[in-house]
């Protein structure tokens, strides 16, 4: 049974209620996880509550926090095998995307945010009249962490790791339908011989054990990412404590491709950005967008690709999509394809279980045309391998489509003119643009989205910004003066 981590002792709920975990490929249960409620999340908070008002790790300075967290990072790495066999049977994520991706990406952040936690300092301002002004950042509480079950081991580490790296403590409430690789995070970070209370799971469902969590008047910020509507409901209830929050949330991002563009590495970069990671990926670019003039022959060869995409059990190392992470999301993404043809649009290729695959949570990959921008299909985040084609005239047109959406994560941008690119990822309202390129993160970017998408930024600094607390220092070096009260008049 796979258990809380709290205070560096695995334990299990308070009231004993477990949940079982499913693998996609069968979903036959593999495990029993403990199911958080109220209580449990007092515990792990008070744990934390202690480590940080007490414990050594706010106290340290960011180089002793360092050796940690490299750790931390070399254990990841010591056990990689085994994290991405873990993480591949709880989310069928396919092999070759976990273990070249997700994995090596969560040592990194451990490596990352240890390094950059060093060069994080305050900041001087030169002497105005007789004062020096300066700031000092200040680890800033107890930080509640909560992750959603795509790449779950690689979103948690994201977080866990700028927390920690800025002297906070945590909880971390992992996705209830990818529970697994989290426990292993929690038994690296016990070998790592972090001090008790420093990083604390609490397992279980959103109402019950991640909204306490975020009502807890003695955690301090709320780092979540999950769907936008969630995100809407966690700022209602952190409003009566005023929680700090970063908010990463969903996406409909734009892929677009001009007629000059390169088309054979669009093709490969349209196809990566929404097929990989099973379509269950925050910054797919889930709309493709393509000029007119090449629409038909651009999809026709799209078309031609996506049927061959090779769909299999996700430990085969061939395997390029997988089965999507449990029954009800796979209800979900089928329920789109009658929302698609209903709206009037073709679903050309895929769009139901393939016939190979009879058990699990396989879904064919998927190509509809015929959409309007106006279309459900296209204005709403599907997060399955689901791609919808738009074509628009020009480049205008383009801009004007991409921005129209509630969203704003992610674009793609695709063109051989290097000024047009520029003219255009910067007209699209969008927290991060690629222009000719699949998403490739440079981890000291920020990263976040606009509009519906999210509030903040996270990564490099600015994942400091958030774990971190600013205090300004004024200091008098003279006798300025100061206005007298009390002494018969004002001078
Ligand atoms: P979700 O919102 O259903 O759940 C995310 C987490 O929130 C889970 O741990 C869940 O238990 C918890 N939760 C649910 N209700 C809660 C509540 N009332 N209070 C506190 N916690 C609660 O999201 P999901 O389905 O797990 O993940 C998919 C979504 O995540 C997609 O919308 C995707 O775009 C988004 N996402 C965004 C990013 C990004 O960086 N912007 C990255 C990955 C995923």
């Amino acid at each position: 049974m796979i258990c809380h981590f709290i205070d560096n002792n695995f334990v299990p709920a308070v009231y004993g209620q477990t949940f079982e975990t499913l693998n996609p490929a069968t979903n036959r249960p593999i495990t029993d996880v403990a199911a958080g409620s109220t209580e449990d999340i007092d515990r792990a908070v008070s744990a934390a509550r202690r480590a940080f008002d007490n414990g050594p790790w706010p106290r340290m300075t960011a180089a002793e926090r360092a050796k940690f967290l490299h750790r931390i990072g070399e254990l990841i790495e010591g056990r990689a095998d085994e994290i991405a066999e873990v993480e591949i049977a709880d989310t069928g994520i396919p092999a070759s995307q976990i273990k070249k991706g997700a994995i090596p990406r969560a040592a990194e952040n451990f490596h990352f945010f240890a390094d950059m936690a060093l060069e994080i300092g305050g900041e001087n301002f030169s002497a105005v009249g007789s004062f020096q002004n300066y700031t000092v950042r200040r680890p800033a509480g107890v930080a509640g962490l909560i992750t959603p079950w795509n790449t779950p081991f690689m979103l948690e580490t994201w977080k866990v790791a700028p927390c920690l790296a800025g002297g906070d403590t945590c909880v971390l409430k992992p996705a209830e339908w990818s529970p697994l690789s989290a426990d292993v995070l929690a038994q690296i970070v016990q070998a790592a011989d972090l001090p008790a209370g420093v990083f604390n799971i609490v397992h279980g469902f959103g109402e019950t054990a991640g909204a306490p969590l975020v009502a807890h008047p003695d955690v301090q910020l709320i780092s979540f990412t999950g769907e936008t509507s969630t995100g809407q409901e966690i700022i209602r209830n952190g409003a009566a404590t005023l929680k700090r929050f970063s908010m990463e949330l969903g996406g409909k991002s734009p892929t677009i491709v001009f007629n000059d563009a390169d088309l054979e590495r669009a093709l490969d970069g349209a196809i990566w950005q929404v097929y990989s990671l099973n379509g269950e990926r925050c910054t797919a670019g889930s709309r493709l967008l393509v000029q007119a003039d090449i629409l038909t022959d651009f999809t026709g060869r799209l078309a031609d690709r996506v049927r061959r995409i090779k769909v299999g059990e996700p430990a085969d190392p061939m395997t390029e999509v997988g089965p999507l992470i449990h029954p009800d999301h796979w209800r979900r993404v089928h329920d789109y394809m009658d929302v698609a043809r209903g709206e009037g649009a073709i679903v050309e290729v895929g769009g139901d279980r393939p016939s190979a695959f009879p058990e699990g949570n396989y879904f064919g990959p998927t190509l509809i045309t015929g959409v309007t921008n106006d279309m459900r299909v296209a204005q709403e985040e599907i997060f399955g391998p689901v791609l919808v084609v738009i074509p628009f005239e020009d480049e205008a047109e383009a801009i004007r489509i991409a921005n129209d959406v509630h969203f704003g994560l992610a674009a793609y941008v695709w063109t051989g003119e290097p000024e047009r690119g520029r003219r255009v990822a910067e007209a699209i309202e969008s927290g991060l643009v690629w222009i000719n390129s699949h998403n490739i993160r440079d981890l000291r970017t920020p990263f976040g989205g606009s509009k519906m998408s999210g509030i903040g930024r996270e990564g490099g600094r600015y994942s400091f910004d958030f774990y971190t607390e600013t205090s300004t220092i004024h200091v008098a070096s003279g006798d300025h003066q100061i206005p007298r009260l009390g002494t018969g008049g004002m001078d």
